[in-house]
């Protein structure tokens, strides 16, 4: 231990669990770069203005768990909360949109910073993987995403996540919808907290977790009753197209989402295994976005998984994730001239792709072979002076204990053809 620990709310990511997080990483982004998604990288912050108008003032996201900071030369920043509206900003600022043809497609991956409630799969530093389709209306396109964050899950060995679906209507029908929703708030017995609310995020009510609000919405007016004609249509094409695509997914009327920015397709991904931090990922159409943050019209549709729910998820349903050994070679010398020389083995393995380690610090023969076996690799090389005197090297099998010399020259080859096949 050091006088220092993480902070409140973070966690390291620390082997051999860490390449559980890599191998999750690039399991979701596998599909994306195999769809005609780009990689993107944009600053951990931002102009705090950028997500005040991007994600909504009246968001928690914004007003609550924001680190929101100024710097010495008076910027006010803040730590990136979510992906999204970094991305489009980047897009803008680039001319993207005029680059190629629409949409642009683009993918992410990185930290994000929020100042919550620490807790299991609620963290204050959490990793997402996201994706975001500029530029397009195209009920394709909202189906695409969701298709391949499923195809990621199940790629993963993910089984017990739910998909949920919904229509958040669109600037024409939304605000019908608002108002009646807000009417029938007016009249329910709810804290003050919340009424204010009423008036400045009414659907986000509709996600309270409170029982006794929970009640209390029952015969809530639903937004699917509102929904313009345009509106409908697009929504019946994206199921239909999740249905012919064989994505199974439910209808979820009161699922809103914590961000303002988005309109029609909303959904999100649950999983069952997580308790209350149910979400393993989410997103939808947010076709106002660009021009909210100063650009011109570019509907678009995106979503972000959560790298560590993922995990969490992964653990809950008992996944074992295929990840190869670190290791395939381990390397044991026994006296300073065996050190050089199987050293120069280990380097040549490793430039013929063989993953080589080897044992430093001079141990002995004892010590180094537990260090073999730590290491997970499947062949151990042990050389002492006798065995190079004699131009040759003992390989050891680890997982059937058999031994045998190999000649000094032909090892690489041999243990080549044996790893790489
Ligand atoms: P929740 O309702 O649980 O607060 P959210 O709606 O705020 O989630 P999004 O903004 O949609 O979450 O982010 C997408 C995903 O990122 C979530 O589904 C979740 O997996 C992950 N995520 C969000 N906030 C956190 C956090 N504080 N710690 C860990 N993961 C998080
Ligand atoms: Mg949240």
């Amino acid at each position: 231990m050091s006088t220092f620990q993480a902070p409140k709310g973070t966690y390291d990511l620390i082997p051999p669990n860490s390449a559980k997080y890599l191998a999750v990483r690039e399991a979701i982004a596998a599909p994306l770069k195999n769809s005609g998604y780009g990689y993107i990288e944009t600053p951990g912050f931002e102009d705090v203005a950028l997500f005040a108008r991007g994600v909504g003032e009246s968001t928690d996201i914004v007003s609550k768990e924001m680190y929101a900071f100024e710097t010495k030369g008076g910027d006010q920043l803040a730590l990136r909360p979510e992906g999204t509206a970094s991305v489009l900003r980047a897009a803008l600022e680039a001319n993207l949109h005029k680059a190629g043809s629409l949409p642009v497609k683009l993918w992410y991956s990185g930290s994000y910073y929020r100042y919550e409630r620490p807790q299991k799969g609620r963290y204050r530093h959490f990793s997402q993987v996201g994706a975001e389709a500029i530029g397009a209306e195209d009920p394709a396109l909202d189906a695409e995403l969701i298709i391949l964050a499923d195809q990621a899950y199940r790629a993963l060995g993910l089984r017990q996540f739910r998909i949920l679906l919904n229509s958040l209507g669109c600037r024409e029908c939304r605000p019908v919808y608002r108002d009646a929703l807000q009417g029938f708030l007016r009249g329910l017995d709810l804290d003050e907290d919340t009424r204010a609310r009423i008036e400045l995020n009414p659907l986000r009510i509709l996600d309270d977790k409170r029982a006794d609000v929970q009640k209390q919405l029952v015969g809530a007016p639903l937004l699917r009753d509102y929904l313009c004609e345009a509106c409908r249509t697009y929504h019946g094409e994206v199921r239909g197209l999740l249905g012919a695509a064989g994505v199974v997914y439910e209808d979820d009327e009161k699922l809103v989402r914590g961000l303002d920015y988005y309109t029609r397709t909303t959904f999100e991904f649950v999983h069952d295994g997580l308790g209350s931090q149910s979400a393993v990922g989410g997103g939808g159409r947010y076709d106002g976005l660009s021009e909210m943050i100063g650009g011109p019209a570019l509907p678009s549709v995106g979503w972000a998984l959560g790298v560590d729910r993922t995990v969490l998820a992964l653990e809950a349903e008992g996944v074992e994730l295929d990840i190869p050994a670190a290791t395939s070679v381990f390397a044991v010398p026994i006296g300073d001239e065996a050190r050089r020389v199987l050293f120069g083995v280990v380097t040549e393995l490793r430039r013929a792709g063989v993953a080589a380690d080897f044992s430093y610090g001079g141990k002995g023969l004892k010590a180094a072979m537990k260090a073999a076996n730590r290491s997970g690799a499947r062949y151990a090389i042990v050389a002492g002076e006798r065995d190079l005197a004699d131009g040759k090297v003992q390989l050891k099998d680890m997982e059937s204990g058999e031994q045998g010399p190999v000649a000094l020259d032909a090892v690489v080859e041999a243990l080549s053809s044996r790893v790489l096949g």
